[in-house]
């Protein structure tokens, strides 16, 4: 409640303020109420764009090379090519390359934790900004025409209040210059949750949950599908196969992956 009247008093005195006093309030503001770091809120000596501090980031983890060409898993190696997995040799899935940004482990996995199951809707921002920059050269390369986030069925964004796929997808839509849809694409059907399912029992559990709304508007579209964690890639493939039927061809991409 402190805080939420400093800000209201921070923007106060930001409209009566001229430029120059500008810099001086905020350092002011800062020793008032040193900036804490977004994830495990220790008081942040720097603080940059990112609001996360040196041991929080050294945490993070990018997947590196080389990787699945199709689904974008990384291997246990670390030489040799990108090359399509055994996975995907054998069922090709139904989108072009998904690339995901940052290993789901250790804080990338409690940060996006936080994220979706504990409300901190803040953290967006930081995941995002770790992950765009690993996303860049992918995305300028599929030239996407539309963004269309993974949605949740209305009971669930009921419960929780906000699809993390669509707040991400507003600020990579930003970032890259793609419009959004936020609503085409639809989940028609209650699943239940797919943490405890087998990579079988995902799939069954998705197919036929999905579905478009104006269909004809992604005829011939290039479409960029995102969402927060890949894991066995049964959501985004049932999406994938619905969008293909109505003549998209889509790209996948998310926040971070489980790695085996
Ligand atoms: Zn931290
Ligand atoms: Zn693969």
């Amino acid at each position: 409640m402190e805080k939420r009247k400093a800000a209201v008093v921070d923007r106060c005195c930001r409209a009566l303020i001229p430029d120059f006093a500008a810099g001086a309030w905020t350092s002011f503001l800062n020793l008032l109420l040193p900036p804490l770091c977004h994830s495990c809120r220790a008081p942040l000596q720097a603080p940059g764009e990112i609001r996360l501090c040196p041991d929080c980031l050294a945490s993070v983890a990018g997947i590196g090379d080389p990787i699945c060409s199709c689904c974008g898993r990384p291997f246990a190696t670390f030489a040799g090519i990108d090359h399509p997995c055994g996975e995907c040799t054998l069922y090709p899935p139904p989108f072009l390359p998904a690339r995901s940004a940052l290993r789901y482990e250790k804080r990338v996995r409690e940060m996006i934790h936080s994220f979706k199951y504990g409300y901190r809707v803040m953290l967006r921002r930081p995941l995002a900004l770790l992950a765009a920059p690993r996303l860049d050269d992918f995305v300028a390369e599929f030239a996407p025409e539309l963004i269309l986030p993974v949605p949740l069925h209305v009971k669930r964004l009921r419960q929780r209040g906000f699809n993390q796929a669509i707040l991400l997808g507003e600020l990579f839509s930003r970032r890259w210059q793609i419009p959004l849809s936020r609503d085409n694409l639809r989940r028609v059907r209650w699943t239940e949750p797919q943490v405890t399912l087998s990579a079988a029992e995902r799939a069954d559990n998705v197919r036929g949950a999905f579905s478009l709304a104006r269909a004809e508007l992604l005829e011939w579209k290039r479409v960029l599908l995102v969402d927060d964690v890949y894991t066995t890639g049964s959501t985004v493939k049932e999406c994938s196969r619905v969008l293909a039927a109505a003549g998209a061809v889509t790209a996948v991409v998310t926040l971070a992956r489980g790695v085996d």
